[in-house]
């Protein structure tokens, strides 16, 4: 089996806030399978985009420990390939150029990178689009985009922290089913995470539920779906009906005690290029 297996073994995660100081994540431990789709569930504000920004190295906990493929996080890598909320697509530069990006920081050849990258966008439905500037794309194709470019640089795990939320509908039952598509074409290890109880059990073969803040692992549910690979929707089985309610039965009790609104960050692109692991380019 291909891919890298994740774990979290007892992960907290501090942040000061002014004079005090906020607990984010209060020991966290979970194993992720090499080659499997998992999906976090847990109310705004309980630490998920945390969680992943501790796997991309972006931050450090302050407790625990976390590893990728036996080897603990330090610091971001190509190992791994982030797709965030926002499309955070550099805007200068081609639909092509951006999933460039990553092969360029992978020192790839110049003259094999705009090969690799249109076949990227191809997977991801996209040929044609290679010129267009991301001003020019819809939000679904900057988010295919997105995917590509983390993609080309063939990372083992790919961290997606709610990468469809801000999509109308119809465009996310589309990436989701290209991602699960992606997924079991190339068998890396996905963590997804997402608000969505219907998104978590589509994609995951398994639905992590975290606490409310400070986010801990309340339940791990393993998702089985018999309609996988039949004609028929699965989200139309009865079966779905019922991991819906499991997942939504663990979240109420958390959900019921938020109080502020969802934080929604901008991206910008000097965070890319942590992500990627350069320090300037252009
Ligand atoms: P989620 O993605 O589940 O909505 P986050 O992981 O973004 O939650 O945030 C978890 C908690 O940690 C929130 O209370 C948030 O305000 C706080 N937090 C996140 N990043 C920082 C930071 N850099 N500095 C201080 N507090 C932070
Ligand atoms: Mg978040």
């Amino acid at each position: 089996m291909s891919g890298s297996g994740i774990r979290f073994d007892n992960v907290s995660k501090r942040f000061s806030a002014g004079s005090g100081e906020v607990l984010a994540l209060d020991g966290v431990s979970l194993d992720i399978r090499p080659g499997e789709l998992m999906t976090v569930v847990g109310p705004s504000g309980c630490g998920k985009s945390t969680l992943l920004d501790l796997l991309a190295g972006l931050t450090e906990p302050s407790g625990g420990e976390l590893t990728i493929n036996g080897s603990p996080v330090r610091g971001p890598g190509l190992d791994r390939g982030v797709v965030f909320q926002q499309y955070a697509l550099l805007p200068w530069r081609t639909a092509l150029g951006n999933v460039e990006f990553g092969l360029e920081a992978k020192g790839v050849p110049r003259r094999d990178r705009a090969e690799l990258a249109r076949g990227y966008l191809e997977l991801v439905g996209l040929d044609g689009f290679a010129k267009r500037y991301p001003h020019e794309l819809s939000g679904g194709m900057k988010q295919r985009v997105a995917i590509a470019r983390s993609l080309a640089f063939d990372p083992e795990v790919l961290l997606m922290d709610e990468p469809f939320a801000a999509l109308d509908p119809q465009t996310r039952d589309t990436l989701q089913d290209e991602l699960l598509r992606i997924w079991s074409r190339t068998g890396k290890t996905v963590l997804f995470i997402t608000h969505g109880i219907e998104e978590a059990v589509y994609l995951g073969q398994r639905v992590a539920v975290l606490t409310a803040r400070p986010g801990r692992v309340k339940e791990v549910i393993d998702v089985d779906l018999p309609h996988r690979d039949a004609r028929e929707d699965p989200r139309s089985a009865p079966e779905f009906g019922h991991y819906r309610h499991r997942v939504w039965s663990a979240l109420r009790d958390e959900v019921s005690q938020l109080g502020a609104s969802e934080r929604r960050t901008e991206v910008p692109a000097q965070r890319l290029r942590e992500v990627a692991g350069v320090g300037h380019h252009d």
